[in-house]
């Protein structure tokens, strides 16, 4: 299954954000909607934020796709939705969103494509 994954674009923003190249309100800058479903929805990394230090560090999972039709595309879904979408749908892509409830800090983890046509 094809994945980017955006750990090194990740370091550098924190590495620029210690250097002073970049504030925290630059980083910690999550839409509104976001954080309310990383409240509700999002679900636990068992991971500390890397800019306030909280516990609580939570994943979205966004999902898009030509096959995806109105509210279905982009929508924020639960990691168990994504097995029944996998099954309905040949291909979509993916995004993992980081999100912190505490200072807002939300940065893209990871992307891949999956569907039927990228069963393993
Ligand atoms: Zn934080």
């Amino acid at each position: 299954m094809p994945t980017v994954d955006y750990r090194m674009a990740r370091r550098a923003l924190l590495r620029d954000l210690r250097s002073g190249l970049r504030s925290v309100a630059d980083v910690c800058d999550a839409h509104p909607e976001l954080m309310r479903a990383a409240r509700f929805i999002g679900e636990e990394t068992g991971e500390a934020c890397p800019i306030c230090e909280q516990p609580g560090l939570r994943v979205l999972f966004y999902t898009y796709g030509k096959e995806l039709k109105g509210r279905e595309n982009g929508r924020v879904r639960r990691r168990s939705d994504l097995l029944e979408l996998r099954e309905r749908f040949g291909e979509f892509a993916c995004y993992v969103v980081e999100v912190c409830t505490s200072c807002s800090w939300n940065h893209l983890v990871r992307s891949y494509l999956s569907g039927h046509k990228h069963a393993v």
